[in-house]
């Protein structure tokens, strides 16, 4: 049997008399790389959410690493390995880069149940904050506040955040929208050398780089899947094609 590192099963997501999610299922095998694209309004960050706890499905199972979360708030799913971005960043605007950092940085040592740090090891929080930032060429920025960051190293922080909690499974919302063409080339080539130890999910509006960056692609349209494979399966797909011109 396959371990499915993410797995959302018959997902309905009713809004009112809309149905958002429409009976999605998206399984997700351990280390994949698995792009998620279609029209705008098709219904993907309804389905994020609804794999990280934002959201409630009206019905269907979400399954993390082999555990049934569907009823498990979005914290404790970040506790047990799941880390997202968001559409729109969500990051602590007024505070500096450094502070950003740290503050998750705190946030996951509480997860493994130190509650208190010894005096002193604040010292110790900005260093580890450093050196996450280091790692993704911000070292630079650690005294900016965030606001004061140009849009792409914004949404970069954001990713930086995200793995700073060592997630096993990480879901970004559309990482390269609104950047310059050399900004979401670096974020592209930062997603690509994330190891694969971990699962990444994606939503990608550029093709060209849904297509580069996963193994397998999923297509939605109103609510629901109607295409999954390969990248070059998915681009020949007629109805793939159909929902792209129909745009
Ligand atoms: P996508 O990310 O594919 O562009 P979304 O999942 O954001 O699409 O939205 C899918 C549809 O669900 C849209 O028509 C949107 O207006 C609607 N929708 C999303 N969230 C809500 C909500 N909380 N209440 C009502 N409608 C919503
Ligand atoms: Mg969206």
């Amino acid at each position: 049997m396959t371990d499915y590192a993410i797995a959302g099963r018959n997902l309905t997501m009713q809004f009112g008399t809309f149905r958002a999610n429409d009976d999605i299922t998206l399984a997700v095998p351990a280390g994949e790389r698995r792009a998620l694209i279609g029209p705008n309004g098709a219904g993907k960050s309804t389905l994020f959410n609804l794999l990280a706890g934002q959201l409630r499905p009206t019905s269907g199972t979400v399954t993390l690493l082999g555990r049934d979360v569907t009823r498990v708030p979005a914290h404790r799913r970040a506790r047990l390995g799941l880390a997202r971005t968001f559409q729109l960043t969500d990051l602590l605007d007024e505070l500096t880069v450094r502070e950003n950092v740290q503050l998750t940085l705190a946030a996951q040592s509480s997860a493994h149940r130190v509650f208190w740090r010894p005096l002193g090891s604040v010292g110790t929080l900005a260093a580890e904050a450093d050196a996450v930032l280091a790692q993704w060429d911000l070292g630079d920025f650690g005294d900016r506040l965030v606001r004061e960051l140009a849009y792409g190293q914004q949404r970069i922080l954001e990713i930086a955040l995200a793995m700073s909690r060592n997630p096993q499974v990480l879901l970004l919302d559309e990482p390269t929208a609104g950047l310059s063409p050399a900004d979401a080339r670096k974020l592209t080539g930062l997603v690509a050398a994330l190891p694969r130890t971990i699962t990444v999910v994606m939503i990608e509006h550029d093709m060209e780089v849904a297509f580069t960056l996963s193994d397998q692609v999923s297509v939605l349209q109103q609510g629901r899947v109607i295409a999954a494979g390969t990248p070059d399966e998915v681009a020949t797909d007629n109805r793939v094609l159909e929902a792209y011109l129909g745009e």
